[in-house]
């Protein structure tokens, strides 16, 4: 295949926007070649700029539960943009859409909307900071939190060492306060709770990580972490912006039915417009601004667009009874075919599937945290992800992202995708030395 159009629109945006993207994982670096220009999507299926069309596995990144372009949500995003895009008042859409959020997620009695998953959780944070009066947090190697300086920390060789910072520009005094420990590991958790014990205000974490790769917690994990957060009286924060109405109606937390003390949402929330929320009991919330001392604010949060593209989203979670059943017979169908179809091709790997989310790792060893899904065959991964581009499948251009499959993906796209998939590895096998 060729990508002409998508080579030259990427050429002509490298001179005006920094790197040519407006969020680094888009650039295609860790699968190598030119990223691909989308025109236009509907369903499962996008279109690109040299007249390709994919099933896409992508879904912005996963805020499309209901596909691309739905028609319940377009209408509303176009009724909502008619009568005023912003007007920095309150709106009854934004009762109306924390009152769909508030009844499905029953942890949430109160709600704030921001514009990003990334600020919102800097938000929580602030308000576990500003509650428990303590500055440190905890967070696990691997989970990804928005691109906000508190989060962007690796562990480094020791899982309790003072944080490191993994981007320049975060300064020192600020990756001191955020702890790092590895996924599944609750003693690593309350090791660091003796270490730094009554300063810690928060543990943050993905219930299921699902920013490198999908990765699921072991038996009694989020158990042991609730139990640790409520014996220190620091805030359990569970970030479900992936997860939220995307593995359940409820995310992890109806599934594992645990309650944390602040969840932070957005993508699906939003039906694919910029968002962001987060939530949690009526005492804790109402220690942000202006009811409490907390601050909190933003010019374009509870957009009017983002609100009535959110609020059509969740009506149509609400009214459907089996929309998870069916997302997740879906998702089984492709990671048990792909697994038999590596199986068959000679193909280490692992799978792992959670609702409409699934992950595959190219290694022999279990994975469960980042240490062992670093493990992965990365360059495997990026012909992989080519081979697949060239017989119309759209992967997300990176291992350690999780893939997502939409309720306007049919038996037929998976079966397409399964058909791809044993091609590419012909292909690849054969291209092996
Ligand atoms: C995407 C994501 C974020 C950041 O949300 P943005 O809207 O990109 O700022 C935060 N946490 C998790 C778990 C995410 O997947």
């Amino acid at each position: 295949m060729t990508y002409e159009r998508s080579i030259a629109a990427f050429s002509r945006a490298r001179n005006v926007i920094a790197g040519g993207v407006n969020s680094s994982v888009r650039a295609f670096k860790a699968v190598g070649g030119s990223p691909v220009f989308i025109k236009s999507g509907s369903g499962a299926i996008v279109y690109d700029v040299d007249g390709h069309e994919y099933v896409d596995y992508v879904l912005s990144w996963g805020p499309l539960l209901l596909g691309h372009a739905n028609p319940a949500v377009t209408k509303a995003i176009a009724a909502a943009a008619a009568r005023g895009a912003s007007f920095g008042a309150p709106t009854e859409a934004e009762t109306e859409l924390a009152e769909l959020i508030c009844s499905m997620m029953p942890s949430l009695d109160r709600v704030r909307f921001t514009s990003s998953g990334t600020e919102a959780s800097m938000s929580a944070i602030r308000l576990a900071r500003g509650y428990t009066r303590r500055d440190k947090i905890v967070k696990f190697a691997g989970c990804y939190h928005g691109a906000a300086d508190p989060f962007l920390i690796s562990a480094g060789s020791s899982a309790l060492t003072l944080g490191i910072p993994s981007s320049p520009g975060v300064p020192r005094a600020t990756a001191a306060d955020t702890i790092v420990v590895p996924y599944n590991d609750p003693d690593a958790v309350d090791a660091a709770f003796a270490a730094h014990s009554g300063e810690i205000a928060g543990v943050i974490i993905e219930p299921y990580a699902g920013n490198m790769g999908l990765v699921l917690p072991q038996s009694q994990f989020l158990e042991r972490l609730r139990e640790t957060c409520t014996r220190e009286r620091a805030v359990l924060i569970f970030d479900e912006v992936m997860t939220g109405f995307r593995v359940a109606r409820g995310g992890v937390q109806e599934r594992v039915g645990i309650r944390p003390d602040l969840t932070v949402l957005g993508k699906v929330i939003g039906g694919g417009l910029p968002i962001g929320a987060f939530g949690g009991s009526e005492d804790v919330m109402a220690y942000l601004s202006p009811d409490g001392p907390v601050f909190h604010a933003g010019t374009l949060s509870g957009n009017p667009l983002a609100m009535a593209a959110g609020i059509a989203t969740l009506k149509a979670v609400r009214d459907d009874f089996t929309l998870f059943e069916r997302l997740d017979v879906l998702t089984g169908l492709l990671t048990n075919g792909l697994a038999a179809v590596l199986e068959k091709h000679g193909v280490a790997h692992q799978t792992a599937h959670a609702g409409s989310m699934f992950g595959l790792f190219f290694t022999a060893d279990p994975v469960v945290d980042l240490a062992s899904a670093m493990k992965s065959d990365t360059s495997l991964y990026a012909k992989y992800f080519h081979a697949m581009l060239d017989r119309g499948i759209l992967l997300a251009p990176s291992q350690f992202e999780s893939g997502f499959v939409s309720s306007a993906h049919s038996t037929r796209d998976i079966e397409r995708t399964l058909a791809a998939a044993d091609d590419a590895f012909a292909e690849i096998g054969a291209a092996a030395p």
